[in-house]
């Protein structure tokens, strides 16, 4: 579903990708874990054509990413992303901000695209918030939110980009949930996280990233039991 041939990626003189290599099978959920700045979120940009590589092959879907406005279109389409701030939209009720991608970029009538947003609150556990302002919300129930608005596009993948660091510890495992079940129900999935148990719990296999490379991959018991790499070893011994 996801294949990355030998990115790089520099921004000015700091290389922050130097030649990532992956693949992402469909129905699979991988979590990519690392320190600050070891170039996660980049590599969750770049697959979304949200950052431009300098060097090396995306193909997402049998899609190429590369110049061309209706490969970047349909790829967007494809890919669901959700961010460590929720960016909901301020001046539109839960409804609407789920329905407004589907109305303005698939065409969709209102009434369908109702129909669809009121099945994804159902499903993240919010019908009863569809008319509410998002400021009126926790922030695990705007996170839930933004889960709904990307899947209310019918992506094929959805990235996740510490979807959790910024909410209340209280609040972290209802947006959880609704990932393991998404994950559960066969979405293709890529998670930067720093919830060692939840990568633990749900994902297929963890990626460890360390100064823009792959450091060490694996599944999760091997990854976390029995990490090879000196950095790794002692990256899980400042997080867990
Ligand atoms: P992570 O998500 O693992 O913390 P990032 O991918 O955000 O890492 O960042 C990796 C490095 O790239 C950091 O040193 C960061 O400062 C730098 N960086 C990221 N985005 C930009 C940007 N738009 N312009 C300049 N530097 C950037
Ligand atoms: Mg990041």
């Amino acid at each position: 579903m996801i294949q990355v041939e030998n990115i790089f990626k520099s921004f000015g003189e700091v290389e922050v990708l130097k030649g990532i290599n992956l693949s992402v099978q469909a129905g699979e959920v991988v979590s990519l874990i690392g320190s600050s700045g070891s170039g996660k979120s980049t590599l969750l940009r770049c697959l979304n054509y949200l950052e431009k590589v300098d060097r090396g092959k995306i193909v997402i879907d049998g899609i190429e990413l590369k110049e061309s406005h209706t490969n970047i279109g349909k790829i967007r389409r494809e890919v669901g992303m959700v961010f460590q701030q929720f960016n909901l939209f301020p001046h539109m009720t839960v409804l609407e901000n789920i329905m407004e991608a589907p109305i303005q970029v698939l065409k969709k009538s209102r009434q369908d695209a109702m129909e669809t947003a009121q099945r994804l609150l159902d499903k993240v556990g919010l019908s009863d918030k569809a008319h509410v302002y998002p400021r009126k919300l926790s922030g695990g129930q705007q996170q839930r939110v933004a889960i709904a608005r990307a899947l209310a596009m019918n992506p094929k993948i959805m990235l996740f980009d510490e979807p959790t660091s910024a909410l209340d510890p209280e609040l972290v495992g209802e947006v959880l949930s609704v990932m393991k079940e998404l994950a559960q129900e066969g979405m293709t999935m890529v998670i930067v996280t720093h919830e060692m148990a939840f990568a633990r719990d749900v994902a297929h296999r963890v990626i460890y990233m360390h100064n823009g490379i792959i450091e060490e991959e694996g599944k999760p018991e091997e990854l976390f039991n029995h990490p090879k790499s000196e950095k790794l070893k002692s990256f899980l011994g400042r997080v867990i």
